[in-house]
């Protein structure tokens, strides 16, 4: 892949090769002195004060997860400058060797931690927050344990029970580990990255090498006393900085915001859940061994076992954190599901299994609260009342405009039916283009003013445009009234109420649509019942008819506008009704 860099970044990066060149050849040149050790610091100062510049810059031009990943590696390589910066200020101004050990080799030991983490977050990934939350917390983990691994291998030798031989060995053994650490990470994480991060995470990887390299090189020469800064073991580390350079620069000509993240999340989660585990399982080892194995000094197995407990709280207490996340990610994980499984995908509005769970309690609490009362008639606001609601000839829209604006359609009467009932009612889609609105709470003398308004505020309005064409459509609807009787609240059953209501639908559609029938129980108050004939058989009750808008519904081969809702067209069809 061609990626031309500006003027600016190939002249800077040709300047650091060519610098890390010249440190190649000056030894050639030279013998070990004053003038190799400052080149070879400040050769050094230099790559790595680019490296950091260049994230600097990397992290001001991304976002979200890649800024997070420029933003991890500018605090690595603010590391690892810091720890050159101590180097130098020794051996270049105090024109000392640095000391053995030294104190500054813990920012040596720690500069890669960051880098890792950045690797880590893999910004290729599609993100879930919650994994990515308790990943956090994994990592976490990880790098405590990792600060523990230092301070019970390393420190005992610097502070305990100096001794320089014992330090240098310790401090060798736990960075040749976080180099190979961080080579199966990047090497890990490389393998399955994608895109233009493919090539970061190459360069990432083929840098490492480099430096795991000049790192092993650096400590072989140290043991056989024939290191020294700015000597050829010191060419491989050099490479390494100028690669991490050439990297970051590269990254900044490169685009990233395209990407589709396509790599499963829930992956990357479960491998560091397993090594945070395996680091917490690994204290009581560690204290095992050094209680019962090791030969150490008394005070070098003191100090390691009240560390070893110390950690042990702080891993306790991360792990307690991260239990209770994860109750409250699966209390509300729970909760999400439990509502999607309530909801009907399509209209967002209720579905039946939520009537299902809800109306027995429901239903009981209205029997209970007539019962509590008897004898009244008119109890202010008990009733529960059932409408099923059918649109009008609904096929002819997936016939002639198709399946997608009969969805549209759908939603957006779902929406007209929500916005005319009141908050506490519930909205069901009982199947297909058939709803159920269960108003609760509510009076079955005003059941007449409900229905009104959820004729109006389906047929009212033209739906679409769709293919340029405006459409109306109508709807039938059914009512009938929870409890039947007043007076004895359980002598029929809320399915039979049900029932009624959805026969009731049946003629109101067979009454030529766009109108609703509700049915009452004839009363002392109503002393003319007609009779209400429905699947089952005859009852005594009257018939509550509410015409909608434009009274006629028509279909779209007469109309494809639909009834005519002109006020001329109303004021006639209103005297023909009368
Ligand atoms: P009427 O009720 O006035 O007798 O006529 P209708 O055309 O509405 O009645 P019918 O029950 O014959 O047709 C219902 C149609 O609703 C049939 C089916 O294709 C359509 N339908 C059901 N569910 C959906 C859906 O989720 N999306 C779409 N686009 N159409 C649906
Ligand atoms: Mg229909
Ligand atoms: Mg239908």
């Amino acid at each position: 892949m061609e990626v031309r860099l500006l003027a600016r970044d190939r002249v800077w990066l040709a300047l650091a090769w060519t610098a890390v060149c010249v440190a190649a050849l000056l030894p050639l040149a030279f013998s070990r002195g004053y003038v190799l050790t400052s080149y070879g610091d400040v050769v050094q100062c230099f790559l790595l004060l680019s490296v950091f510049i260049a994230c600097a810059r990397n992290v001001k031009a991304s976002k979200r997860q890649s800024r997070f990943f420029w933003l991890l590696m500018l605090s690595g390589f603010g590391l690892w400058l810091f720890s050159q910066l101590l180097w130098t200020y020794f051996e270049v101004f105090l024109h000392r060797e640095v000391p053995n050990p030294f104190v500054g080799d813990v920012f040596l030991f720690l500069h890669l931690v960051p880098i890792m983490a950045a690797l880590a977050t893999q910004p290729f990934a599609k993100r879930v927050s919650r994994v990515g939350e308790l990943g956090a917390i994994d990592f976490v983990l990880l790098l405590v344990w990792w600060l523990y691994l230092y301070c019970f291998v390393v420190i005992p030798w610097q502070y305990i029970h100096p001794s320089e031989g014992l330090y240098g060995r310790s401090f060798d053994l736990v960075y040749f580990v976080e180099h190979a650490v961080l080579l199966s990470v990047a090497g890990y994480i490389w393998h399955r990255s994608t895109g233009h991060w493919r090539i970061i995470y190459g360069r990432v990887l083929a840098a490492s090498i480099l430096y795991a390299l000049g790192s092993v090189a650096a400590s072989l020469a140290i043991d056989f006393n024939r290191y020294y800064t700015g000597s050829l073991y010191d060419i491989p580390l050099n490479s390494a900085m100028a690669c991490f350079f050439g990297m970051a620069v590269l990254a900044s000509r490169l685009s990233f915001s395209s990407e589709t993240a396509d790599v499963e999340p829930r992956k990357r989660a479960q491998w560091i859940e397993w090594l945070a585990t395996i680091t917490i399982l690994s204290l009581p080892i560690f204290a095992a061994w050094t209680q019962f194995v090791s030969h150490a000094p008394l005070e070098v197995r003191n100090f390691r076992t009240l560390l070893t407990l110390a950690i042990m709280m702080v891993m306790g207490g991360l792990l307690a954190v991260k239990q209770h996340r994860l109750s409250k990610h699966l209390a509300a994980a729970n909760e999400e599901l439990e509502e999607a499984s309530l909801t009907d995908l399509l209209t967002g509005v209720r579905n039946r299994r939520f009537l299902a769970t809800t109306i027995e309690s429901d239903i009981r609490q209205v029997v209970r609260s007539f019962t509590a009362a008897p004898g009244a008639h008119t109890p202010s606001n008990r009733d529960v009342i059932f409408y099923f609601i059918d649109v009008d000839h609904f096929k002819e829209v997936n016939d002639f405009y198709g399946h997608a604006a009969g969805d549209q359609v759908l939603v957006e009467i779902a929406r007209r039916i929500s916005s005319a009932i009141r908050h506490s009612d519930f909205l069901v889609r009982w199947g297909g283009e058939e709803f159920l609105v269960m108003s609760r709470c509510t009076n079955r003398n005003g059941a007449e003013i409900l229905a009104s308004r959820i004729l109006h505020a389906i047929g009212k309005d033209e739906f679409g445009p769709f293919d340029g064409q405006r459409l109306r459509r109508t709807c039938s609807i059914g009512w009938a009234v929870f409890p039947w009787f007043v007076g004895e609240p359980e002598a029929v059953h809320y399915e039979k109420v049900l029932q009624l209501a959805d026969s009731a639908l049946y003629q109101a559609k067979n009454d030529g649509r766009n109108k609703a029938i509700g049915i009452l129980p004839a009363t002392v108050s109503s002393p003319l019942p007609g009779t209400f004939e429905y699947d089952n058989g005859t009852l005594p009750a009257r018939k509550i008819v509410t015409l909608g808008p434009g009274y006629e519904p028509e279909t779209l081969e007469k109309n494809p506008a639909g009834p005519d809702l002109t006020p001329s067209a109303l004021a006639a069809a209103a005297s023909q009704d009368a």
